[in-house]
């Protein structure tokens, strides 16, 4: 979004932001965060969420940091906080000097309690996991006070510095908000604040033993930060009372937390612990599988950063829950690459093809447009000689009705090249075609006939002296169901895996100017797809991902709502 053309607010965020413009509710000023927690890998849900938060800084002239959520030494690891900065780079977005820890807060934070308990508003408990879930009632039933509730201000004091000191180990007590076990939000029933972890921490190290929950970290760090929206997913809607009452209760600078609601995608799981199942598991290569709906996985398969962001433009930001198909996001990849692939002939399952009365040795440059779509890529030399390759699907023995492609007698167009005909079909002692044997027809140099005379089928091809040993991997979705979780009685989302969602060629025969492709180049194979080369790729066997076929099941979608 540019600056010299204000658009007006397009979602409900926005008008709560242009309302707190107008009202100076904080100075004029719009500052939000990404919070992940480096516990994994960031997926699409999480690209919605950050071109959300970099998106409404960018549009209002604001600030958004890239905070880490790492609050919990066990699961988080410092290879997470490395990826996940990766990728929001990667996304097309930059946090500055604002790369905050809410481990950097934790004796902020540590006051921030201590600053409670003097008031009354908060107690260490001795009761038991078990017994602190037992006493927490359910929905229908009111939760009871625990025995240790009435501990006056020194006892807690005591033993909360106790705590931080290392003299319990864990599980001996937490620190507890005193709020309310009668409270119809479960949240509000006298929430656990700190627990003793002794556990080794990614940043502090052995320094502390006993860390804070989510809900006490995350608003004092909003606040902390000057965050003046935060913006999170509508599971945390039933926070925002707690939310609340922390930051009033500490009597501290107060942001607005506004929940929207989160991605899902159809054929896709984006829960992080389900992801880490897929990759701990070797149901996947690792995080950025390109069948992954991670950053790294979408990136590895071929997918833009553009792309990605569209998509995340197109979803919009919502109040409800709903699930966008998957289509629309590789939608969003075709329409990208469409205008800037370089297209290039591959063959992946070739057949050899020998034009008899074309001259041993000769070889001719023909002359092929880089991109239909910008005339500005120009053109390439394509090299061809007496022998090619096509794809052994262009060509039937006993070609059914509409079959237009090649067959005995029948005349087809080499792209860019010659009209050839088929003169005799090779056969080995198991009646396996080996090879074709076809006549060209040297007045049709460039793909037309001079006497006007037309061809139905146009064929991608390779010099076979030429072409380039390739291997290409095809992928289909990781889930059977649209939603994986519907699962057998008994069973999980694993069950629902699609067991064919790698397709793996060898000897496939692509176009020379496919050898001073890097990793990560992409490209159209003409009528097969967008294609991204692989970081597996050696000198000797390129390799490339499939990132999406042509067919655009999506925009077929759209033409059908369009005329109804
Ligand atoms: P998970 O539940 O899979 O572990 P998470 O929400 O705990 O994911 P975080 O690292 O805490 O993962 O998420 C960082 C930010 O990204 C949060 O603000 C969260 O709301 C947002 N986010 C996570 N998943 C989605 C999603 N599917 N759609 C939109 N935003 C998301
Ligand atoms: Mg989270």
């Amino acid at each position: 979004m540019s600056d010299t053309e204000p658009k007006g607010p397009t979602n409900f965020i926005e008008e709560i932001i242009e309302e707190d413009l107008r009202t100076g509710k904080y100075g004029g000023r719009v500052h939000t965060r990404f919070p992940p927690e480096p516990n994994g890998y960031l997926h699409i849900g999480h690209a919605k969420s950050i071109c959300l938060n970099f998106g409404l800084a960018e549009k209002y002239g604001g600030k958004c940091n890239l905070r880490f959520d790492d609050t919990n030494p066990t699961k988080e690891e410092e290879e997470y906080v490395q990826a996940i900065k990766e990728d929001v780079r990667w996304l097309g977005f930059d946090w500055g000097e604002r790369e905050f820890y809410a481990s950097d807060y934790f004796e902020q934070l540590y006051e921030f309690a201590v600053k409670l308990i003097k008031k009354g508003k908060a107690y260490v408990d001795s009761l038991s996991a078990e017994e602190i879930r037992q006493y927490r009632g359910t929905l229908t039933e009111p939760g009871k006070e625990s025995p240790y509730r009435n501990r006056s201000v020194e006892e807690n004091l005591d033993l909360f510095e106790r705590m931080r000191a290392g003299e319990f180990p864990d599980g001996a007590h937490v620190l507890r908000a005193k709020i309310d076990m009668s409270s119809g939000n479960l949240n509000m029933r006298d929430p656990v604040m700190y627990r003793i972890l002794h556990a080794t921490h990614h940043r502090t190290g052995d320094k502390w033993c006993i860390y804070p929950m989510y809900d006490f970290a995350h608003g004092q760090c909003d606040s902390i930060e000057g965050i003046t929206h935060s913006i999170c997913t509508l599971e945390f809607e039933d926070h925002r009372p707690l939310y609340d009452w922390f930051l009033d209760e500490l009597e501290i600078y107060h942001p607005q937390q506004i929940e929207f609601a989160r991605l899902n995608l159809s054929y896709t799981v984006l829960s992080k612990r389900k992801l880490l199942r897929l990759v701990n598991e070797g149901y996947v290569s690792g995080w950025d599988d390109p069948r992954m709906p991670t950053l790294s996985g979408l990136r590895r398969r071929g997918y833009t950063p553009e792309a990605i962001r569209d998509f995340a433009d197109r979803i919009g930001v919502a109040k409800n829950n709903s699930v966008v198909d998957v289509a629309l996001l590789e939608h969003c990849l075709r329409e990208d690459l469409n205008r800037r692939a370089q297209r290039v002939m591959a063959v992946l399952r070739p057949l050899k093809v020998v034009i008899t009365n074309y001259p041993e040795g000769q070889v001719e440059e023909m002359e092929a447009v880089n991109n239909p779509e910008d005339a500005s890529m120009g053109t390439r030399k394509v090299p061809f000689s007496r022998v090619v390759y096509i794809e052994r699907d262009d060509f039937r023995e006993d070609p059914p009705k509409k079959f237009y492609r090649l067959a005995p007698g029948r005349e087809v167009r080499l792209m860019h090249a010659y009209l050839i005909t088929c003169t005799d079909v090779i056969k080995d002692e198991n009646g396996e075609i080996v090879e074709l044997h076809c006549t060209y027809d040297p007045e049709t140099r460039g793909g037309s006939a001079p006497d006007g005379r037309k061809v139905k089928g146009t064929l991608h091809w390779v010099s076979a002296a030429h072409a380039l040993d390739a291997e290409v991997r095809l992928y289909d979705r990781l889930f059977l169901k649209p939603d994986p979780d519907d699962a057998p009685e008994g069973q999980d989302f694993l069950a629902n895996l699609n067991p064919n969602s790698l397709e793996v060629l060898t000897g496939c025969k692509v176009e020379p100017f496919l050898a001073s492709a890097q990793p990560g180049d992409r490209f159209q194979f003409l009528r097969h797809g967008y294609f991204c080369k692989d970081p597996d790729s050696t000198d000797e066997m390129p390799v490339f991902n499939r990132a999406v076929a042509l067919r655009d099941s999506w925009a077929k979608i759209e033409r059908k709502q369009a005329s109804s």
